[in-house]
């Protein structure tokens, strides 16, 4: 009966919502997850929960105008899905990336709901974003374009009401930018309407580093629970962007060694280990390519062709982006050995893969309960603004491992709870699909 109710809703999601993949895959796992939980508690299905949750509150498309450096008028398409509400008011990031469509930004919205839920925190779920490519644009273009994304996405947002953050494509100097004309237009020096500020006008420590640090925290816990740990671990790190790149840093920290990491035009295999300080200067100062570290660091090897899972690792962390893990890489990454897997990225692994990695009975974290430590930190962030405090860089930190701790806790209690003993999957899409809906159910019908 239950599971009759989940298959029905996948139909209709497919149905209503043509030719949006990622948000039929994402949709797709949740739902296969919840059939033993309506059955314990049939209200819930009375209630037309999943139907709601499937079903974002708001989405919000828009045109965004603006000039390049020659000139020349571009438009781009911005995006707002504001997914649900119950828990507090939508929280999420704004990617800017070409790949960027409404089904794309839905999955996103949806998978943030649930790992928001996860979080403990007062925040709901939304993701937004704009098909514009910040690659080779200057930084007045980048200025322009997030203030023309801002004219229009002001109206929607606001500390009490929708709170973007950062996403691929989206940093510091991005939220600088629109954070600067959402204060110009509404005259209002709102810090809570926007995280992953800089740390001098608002920011939060540990905010840069949140997501890449909480995916290994994640991964200790995970190995820990095994009576493991990531010391004297051979790692692969896929991505060099923010998440990978502070992945990495904390990896060291514990022990590890990472002997891999990438971007679009290929990896980097440096078996004595990734330079940190290189990478940093390489990735974050001159916004220079994986090409470029290997050019500057003797012994390492750039590769444009052939798989970064195929070099043999213990632990790997995809932080890249969706899909960018599949079966085939799955199994190579379990015949090398491969004890750890945990999702820095939203939704890297594709279902095939997430299946080899279930059989195999390695520990497999999911982004929406291994990557939500930036999510999380983001809370923290509002939590300093809306006290008007600024914490210091231990007493975050500290926070950040505590909650990665907890949800871990709670993914394996919910899988253990629902019959599925160590599966992170199982787990955290129940345990967060409890909190929102309890939630939901005691909002009324809205
Ligand atoms: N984009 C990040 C995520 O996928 C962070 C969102 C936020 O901090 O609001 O969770």
């Amino acid at each position: 009966m239950s599971e009759d109710k989940a298959t029905q809703v996948y139909d209709t999601v497919v149905a209503r919502n043509p030719g949006e993949t990622e948000f039929h895959q994402a949709t797709k796992e949740v739902l296969a997850c919840i059939p033993p939980v309506l059955a314990k508690h049939p209200e819930l299905a009375e209630h037309k929960v999943l139907e709601r949750l499937c079903e974002p509150e708001r989405q919000i498309i828009f045109r965004v105008p603006w000039t390049d450096d020659r000139g020349e008028i571009q438009i781009n398409r911005g995006f707002r899905v504001e997914f649900n509400s119950a828990l507090g008011p939508y929280k999420g990031g704004l990617r800017f990336h070409p790949s960027v469509n409404l089904g794309i930004v839905k999955f996103l919205g949806f998978e943030q709901t649930f790992k928001n839920a996860l979080t403990g925190m007062p925040i709901g779920g939304g993701k937004g974003g704009s098909d514009f490519d910040p690659k080779g644009r200057s930084d007045d273009e980048i200025m322009r374009f997030c203030q023309s994304f801002m004219t229009e996405l002001y109206r929607h947002i606001g500390e009490y009401t929708d709170v973007p953050a950062g996403d691929i494509g989206v940093g510091t100097r991005e939220i600088g930018y629109l954070f600067g004309q959402y204060k110009r237009i509404t005259n209002r020096y709102e810090s809570g309407v926007l995280t992953g500020k800089g740390l001098n006008w608002g920011g939060a420590l540990v905010r840069t580093e949140a997501t890449g640090y909480g995916a290994v925290f994640f991964t200790q816990e995970m190995l820990r629970a095994r009576g493991d740990s990531l010391d004297g671990k051979t790692c692969v790190v896929s991505g060099s962007g923010n998440v990978a790149i502070f992945a990495i840093e904390k990896i060291r920290q514990l022990g590890g060694t990472v002997v891999a990491c990438s971007d679009s035009g290929g990896f980097v295999h440096d078996p004595t280990g990734i330079d940190l300080d290189l990478l940093k200067q390489v990735k974050l100062v001159e916004r220079g390519r994986m090409a470029d570290y290997a050019a500057r660091k003797p012994g390492s090897v750039h590769s444009t062709t052939g798989r970064i899972w195929d070099i043999a690792c213990q632990v790997a962390l995809p932080c890249a982006t969706q899909n960018e893990l599949d079966g085939s890489d799955a199994k190579t990454l379990v015949d090398n050995g491969v004890v750890a897997v945990a999702e820095g990225a939203n939704m890297p692994s594709t279902p095939e893969a997430v299946e080899v990695f279930l059989q195999a009975g390695i520990a497999f974290g999911p982004g929406k309960a291994a990557n939500a430590g930036g999510v999380a930190t983001s809370a923290l962030e509002m939590q300093q603004n809306a006290s008007r405090d600024s914490w210091s860089f231990e007493h975050t930190e500290t926070r950040l491992g505590k909650i990665m701790a907890s949800i871990h806790d709670e993914c394996l209690a919910a899988a253990e709870e629902y019959g599925a003993p160590g599966n992170y999957v199982t787990g955290a899409n129940i345990s967060g699909f409890q909190r929102v809906s309890q939630a939901m159910v005691a909002l009324g019908l809205v």
